[in-house]
């Protein structure tokens, strides 16, 4: 099974697209439990769009009578009811404007956590296909895009529909010859208005993958900085940056012309026809068809008509852009994680002793179905067992690790915890029988206890002090500026590797696992780390079952059995010194990874 993604999809979105604001009422859920500030909004609406049309009104009365005989008092009047008209629509457009962007944006702050959430729970396999920069841009950008949206766009829309319908029926009142005649132009200004706005979002969807493009590439070279450097990669990395952000520059550009091309239309089409309409409105006041005022309100009218479907036309674009960014995130939504609890998952015994087994397994990775990672896999491991995986590397032995936390399921075969199939149990409730060392361990931009306390976010102070002793931790973290409360930077820059993996260690003593997983350090730690590295671990491993990646001899002489793999099968078990007389594999890795080349013990 397969990752269904955003990603694998955008290549086709553009022909997929064919003008879909319906994606719009995907929010619909998201407003829902805002009913009552949704219909506050819509009587606000209404109110301001209808004090508004009766100015036309006002209009066509102050003119008709104001300018008579007794005018003056005409006038007074007429000052005090626009006055009041005004307040009224002063009011509403505040309770319009207020209500909407509120609405915005809590639906949006609701969206972003819905998709941060549902992100969590997607397995480490939907990540290997999608770069972290493109979900960031999913949480930031489009919900930024959908604010603007549900924040005003969609009122100004609806604003300008009802300021067209008014308008239009208000015009038809005053004279229905001329109406007809605007009518004529309706289709020739908003026609082409609609053929361009399509053009502007099918680029304003490129350039919003161009955005995201540029962010992933600079997110992935800044995490990697080191090694950027090492390599003194720069300059490649400059050029390659700058060539992503043109192009992603003239995606955009190429999106404004559209977008410009469109307002420029949109302005000659609509003033040419306003201007005709003065002229045969003129005329038609001349032939004494039509009063002075009736001929005000109806330019008054025509230019709201015609600005309401200038005003729609602009906010078209931005529906449609968040349509875009709307699709994709509703897209990230519904991808369904790889690993899903089962309906009814069954329960692990509490509490868990900690055997596992791995029966007739065979699995592939995703990513590369040509190659099985494990072939026919067996090991079973009893509570309090210590195993050590051994092999050259790619021989399987993270994929162990990766099965066990069911980051992936076999294709064939099984593993158990305590008897219990890890496939129909709930992968939370199993991941928390499990700790993890990794070799690599993730140091979080917090202090140090924060960091420790990530193995059991319910542990108290002295438990994470205790943890802290028990992994031989706390007297580095002592000598620390500000001891436990120093932070310990970005991904723990300012730890060394010996360091880095007492932390992780005192993170899996406090998780108290029934089983952990190590995968010991490649990397050579001095001879002082070294030791109390191997402390730490000794208290940890000791009382509950433990599946080491090993690369030290200690390890490797502590285990209970060592279990040899390459290409992903078993292909000697036992103990070292059994293991050395039977000659094969186990014997050369031995003399290259463990230095054994002169005397085995
Ligand atoms: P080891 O830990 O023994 O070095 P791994 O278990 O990491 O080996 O890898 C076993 C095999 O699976 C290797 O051939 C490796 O290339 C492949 N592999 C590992 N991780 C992935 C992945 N995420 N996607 C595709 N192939 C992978």
């Amino acid at each position: 099974m397969r990752h269904r993604t955003y990603m694998d999809r955008s290549v086709d979105q553009d022909r997929e697209n064919g003008g879909n604001i319906k994606v719009l009422t995907a929010i619909w859920p998201y407003l829902r439990p805002y009913l009552a500030a949704v219909l506050g909004a819509g009587i606000a609406l209404i109110v301001a769009a209808s004090t508004v049309l009766a100015l036309g009104q006002g209009l066509r009365f102050m003119v008709d009578r104001g300018f008579g005989d007794g005018g003056g008092r005409v006038l007074d009047l007429a000052l005090s009811v626009l006055l009041g008209v005004v307040v009224v629509l002063a009011m509403a457009t505040y309770a319009r404007f207020y209500i909407v962007s509120w609405i915005g944006e809590r639906v949006v702050a609701d969206i972003r956590q819905a998709v941060f959430d549902h992100v969590l729970k997607l397995s480490p396999g939907f990540f290997e296909i999608t770069r972290t920069g493109e979900v960031l841009s999913r949480l930031t950008t489009d919900t930024t895009l959908l604010q603007v949206v549900i924040g005003s766009s969609i009122s100004v829309a609806l604003r300008n529909i009802l300021l067209f319908l008014g308008g239009a029926m208000l015009l038809a009142v005053t004279s229905l010859k001329l109406t007809g005649i605007v009518f004529l132009f309706v289709p020739l200004v908003v026609a082409p208005i609609v053929l361009i706005g399509r053009i502007v979002r099918r680029r304003s969807r490129a350039a919003q993958d161009e955005v995201a493009a540029v962010s992933g590439y600079a997110e992935e070279t800044l995490s990697a900085i080191r090694t950027v450097q090492a390599f003194t990669h720069e300059e490649v990395d400059r050029w390659r940056f700058a060539e992503t952000v043109e192009h992603a520059l003239d995606v955009s550009i190429s999106r404004i012309r559209a977008r410009a091309i469109l307002t420029a239309l949109v302005i000659m089409l609509v003033f040419s026809a306003v201007g005709l309409i003065l002229w045969l409105g003129g005329r038609a006041v001349i032939a004494g068809e039509m009063s002075p005022g009736e001929l005000s309100a109806f330019v008054f009218y025509s230019i709201l008509v015609a600005g309401s479907v200038g005003a729609f036309s602009e906010v078209v674009a931005d529906l449609q852009r968040a349509a875009g960014a709307a699709e994709r995130l509703f897209e990230l939504l519904a991808t369904e994680p790889m690993i899903a609890p089962p309906s009814a998952p069954v329960s692990l015994p509490s509490p868990t002793e900690g055997a596992v087994r791995f029966t007739d397994l065979t699995f592939h990775y995703p990513a590369q179905k040509e190659i099985a990672a494990l072939s026919n896999f067996n090991l079973a491991v009893a509570p309090g067992e210590r195993v050590a995986l051994v092999g050259p590397s790619g021989a399987g032995k993270t994929t162990v690790f990766q099965l066990l936390l069911r980051y992936y399921d076999p294709d064939i075969g099984s593993i158990c915890l305590d008897d219990v199939d890890i496939r129909g149990a709930d992968p939370v409730d199993v991941r928390r029988c499990i700790g993890l060392v990794s070799q690599e361990p993730t140091i979080f931009s917090a202090n140090a206890m924060e960091n420790i306390r990530y193995g059991r976010p319910d542990a108290n102070d002295d438990e994470v002090r205790a943890a802290a002793d028990a992994a031989a931790a706390t007297e580095f973290l002592e000598r620390l500026l500000d001891g436990f409360d120093t932070f310990l930077g970005e991904k723990g820059v300012r730890l060394s590797g010996g360091q880095r993996q007492r932390i992780a260690i005192a993170r899996a003593i406090l998780r108290d696992p029934a089983v952990l997983l190590l995968d010991e350090a490649t990397s050579a730690l001095d001879s002082e780390s070294e030791h109390l590295v191997q402390q730490a671990l000794e208290r940890i491993l000791a009382s509950r079952t433990s599946i080491v990646i090993a690369h030290r001899l200690s390890t490797i002489r502590q285990a209970d059995r060592i279990v040899v793999i390459d290409g992903g099968r078993i292909v000697a078990e036992g103990m070292h010194d059994r293991l050395i007389a039977e000659g094969g594999l186990y014997t050369k890795l031995a003399e290259r990874q463990f230095d054994l080349s002169v005397d085995p013990a």
